[in-house]
């Protein structure tokens, strides 16, 4: 083998990130594989922006809180601005739900959060609906500004000699003696002593991978923002409602708001717009914000989210085979959680394995047994 190249597949905030604190750690010789004209423009480009360390699971929700730790305080090269406008997030639920928030919050003692009552957020909107009657409140939460992000873990990279090679999609891999020796693309086999996959939904694809596949599952998800609205305060902060599947936060001097569909797609339906979805938002709306009904919807978009089969991210090398890496199934959280599945995933590929506390329980091996 005449290499030490680390390849990574996918340019979205997972391979983004796994760039970056490779280099952190003196790593030169990094190809990224994007099969598309630019970076990023997949889930992380297509997410609604939230930092929401209030996760119920207290694995990924010990990954959002040190992760929040860098979006607040990154290094002072990585961007121009700030990467977090801290508006606030309230997880709010009505008096059926409150078992349901107080299990979340009971499940993270560690979680930097309020328990309060419903009124706080009744102060800041008062066209909100009633009925809701308690919350839990993360005031250093809000919204993130996912490009900069993007683009400081790629900048962070590139500069350390990573190459970003766009228009270059990932066929397969290429095995011998029991490890990985490189892969097949559209410009041809590059060889590499390690491969990362970090191609979100594309993970998805067994064939890509062939007896290497993990069962991944892509689901779609829906958001629309509304044209500006003179009710709208661009301060006002996240609102998600628990147990009525309903999230809103102000954007571009409307709302940005979200149904929390979940359909089950292959890659290729990734990015179908389905009117009923739409409608399905429009609906909650009316319901909890009845005086802009008649709101209309300046743009509307889906993505996906990928799980694992337990909902767990998984990171980790992959027990069956040496030098191959995956940062795959990050659903819901990529972008909360991206520093810390970064800086685990560089662990992984330098080490072999990570010591972070929360690394054993993202290892491949448990979707083997
Ligand atoms: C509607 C919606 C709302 C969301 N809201 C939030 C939120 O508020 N906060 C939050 O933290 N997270 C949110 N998420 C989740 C977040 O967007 C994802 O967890 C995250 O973007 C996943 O990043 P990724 O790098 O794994 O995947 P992606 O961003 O999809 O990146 C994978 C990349 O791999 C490339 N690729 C695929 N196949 C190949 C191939 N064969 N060869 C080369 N390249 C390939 C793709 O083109 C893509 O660029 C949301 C997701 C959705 C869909």
């Amino acid at each position: 083998m005449g290499t030490d190249r680390i390849i990574i597949i996918g340019s979205g905030i997972a391979g983004a990130a796994t760039a970056y604190f490779l280099t952190r750690k003196g790593l030169r010789d990094i190809v990224i594989l994007e099969k598309d004209k630019i970076a990023g423009a997949q889930s992380t480009g297509r997410n609604a922006a939230i930092l929401r360390t209030m996760i119920p699971e207290p694995v990924i929700n010990r990954l959002a809180r040190e992760s929040a730790d860098f979006y607040h305080n990154p290094p002072a090269d990585f961007s121009d601005g700030p990467l977090v406008d801290p508006v606030g997030v309230y997880l709010a639920a009505r008096a059926e739900y409150k078992p349901t928030l107080n299990q979340w919050c009971d499940a993270n003692p560690e979680a930097r959060l309020e328990r309060v009552s419903a009124k706080p957020i009744y102060d800041k909107i008062p066209i909100l609906a009633p009925g809701l009657e308690a919350a839990a409140y993360a005031a250093d939460d809000g919204v993130l500004d996912v490009h900069a992000i993007l683009q400081g873990f790629i900048r962070g990279a590139t500069r350390e000699g990573t190459q970003l090679r766009l228009n270059c999609e990932f066929k397969g891999l290429k095995v011998g003696n029991g490890r990985v020796q490189g892969v097949d693309t559209s410009d041809g086999t590059m060889e590499a002593s390690k491969v990362v996959v970090a191609n979100g939904a594309w993970t998805s694809i067994a064939s890509l991978f062939n007896e290497y596949a993990l069962p991944f599952t892509p689901y779609r998800r829906h958001l629309l923002v509304t044209e500006p609205l003179s009710e709208v305060n661009p301060r006002w902060p996240v609102i998600w409602i628990v147990g009525e599947e309903f999230y809103f936060r102000p954007e571009s001097g409307g709302l940005l708001m979200s149904g929390c569909d979940t359909v089950k797609v292959t890659p290729e339906q990734g990015e179908i717009v389905e009117q009923t979805q739409l409608e399905r938002i429009a609906d909650k709306a009316s319901f909890w914000l009845p005086s802009l009904s008649e709101a209309k919807v300046a743009r509307a978009w889906s993505g996906m989210r990928t799980f694992a089969p337990d909902d767990m991210f998984t990171i980790g090398n992959d027990p069956r085979i040496q030098g191959l890496i995956w940062v795959a199934g990050l659903g819901g959280h990529g972008i909360t959680c991206a520093p810390v599945v970064g800086s685990i995933a560089a662990d992984c590929v330098v080490h072999g394995k990570s010591d972070h506390p929360a690394a054993s329980g993202m290892a491949p091996e448990r979707l083997l047994r």
